[in-house]
């Protein structure tokens, strides 16, 4: 695998890539990898003859007081998984590369990027719109692969890549879980023993909306109402927000179709975590 740190020469190698046939996958990621991201990887692999990986923790994504200085690296680790899944590529700059001084121009996705985490994390989605485009254009794949576990983030950049005529496929990929179906996160790192056992509960709360809807409830005041009373007794977990909404653009929906997104983000003890499903 070859590591690459400079925009530079990240984008001659790609360029020269792009000269021989054959799909080029893309996995962007902030490192401190689980089997969440190797998934990701994994049907990259399967779908591409050349992936390509990144990791960058991107400050534009934090807001000040937010997890960036503590956001997990975990770089060596992360190379030896990404040589192993075989992984052709890894762009690793240092964030001076990507936004070097005097670069100002960033990209918002107004409205759908203003909802869910975007209006608990106002600025969040811009970040990510804006390193995401920077990726594209340096990286230039075919297919770029996302997960679901970021629902908001995934409906984002769909816009993105659509409004934007990214010549690209946006693949969308399942949620992986513990065996307890906690969704694996980088942030998972932060919970302690008994934060580790409170945090099920946003699993939980959305099973049981799960089985609501599987049940033939579909109104969602009262599947949200369902999903409340689970979270509201819960110790330790501070809901940030339950939402049902349509997928694509994050606008409350008042009855569940099939594909309606029932998303959660809740802070347990002092981590910030999300999870959701799409409705059967
Ligand atoms: P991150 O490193 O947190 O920015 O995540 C990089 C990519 O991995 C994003 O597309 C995430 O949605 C995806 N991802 C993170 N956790 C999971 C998970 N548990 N299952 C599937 N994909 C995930």
């Amino acid at each position: 695998m070859q590591i690459v740190k400079s925009v530079a020469e990240m984008q001659s190698i790609c360029r020269k890539l792009r000269t021989q046939d054959g799909m080029r996958g893309f996995v962007p990621t902030m490192g401190a990898l689980h089997k969440g991201h190797i998934s990701l990887i994994q049907r990259a692999r399967t779908e591409c003859q050349t992936v390509a990986a990144s990791i960058f923790v991107n400050p534009l994504q934090f807001a000040p007081g937010e997890d960036f200085a503590q956001y997990p690296r975990t770089f060596e680790e992360d190379c030896r998984l990404l040589e192993a899944e075989g992984v052709a590529l890894l762009f690793a700059p240092e964030a001076r590369e990507m936004y070097p001084d005097g670069a100002v121009t960033t990209i918002t996705v107004p409205g759908i990027g203003d909802r869910l985490d975007g209006a608990s994390r106002p600025g969040h989605f811009t970040g990510v719109a804006t390193v995401v485009a920077k990726l594209f254009h340096i990286v230039a794949p075919h297919r770029a692969y996302f997960g679901q576990k970021d629902a908001a983030q995934l409906a984002v950049l769909r816009q993105m890549v659509q409004d934007l005529n990214f010549d690209l496929e946006v693949v969308g990929c399942a949620i992986v879980r513990d065996t307890d179906g906690l969704a694996l996160s980088s942030r998972n790192k932060y919970l302690n023993g008994l934060e580790r056992e409170q945090a099920l509960v946003l699993h939980q709360a959305l099973v049981r909306i799960a089985k609501s809807i599987a049940g033939g409830e579909r109104e969602s005041s009262t599947l949200l109402q369902i999903g409340r009373n689970i979270l509201d007794k819960a110790t330790g977990v501070q809901v940030d927000y339950l939402a049902i909404v349509n997928a694509e653009s994050l606008l409350p929906v008042v009855y569940v179709e099939k594909g309606t997104l029932v998303a959660v983000a809740a802070y347990v003890g002092r981590t910030r975590l999300i999870d959701n499903f799409l409705a059967a």
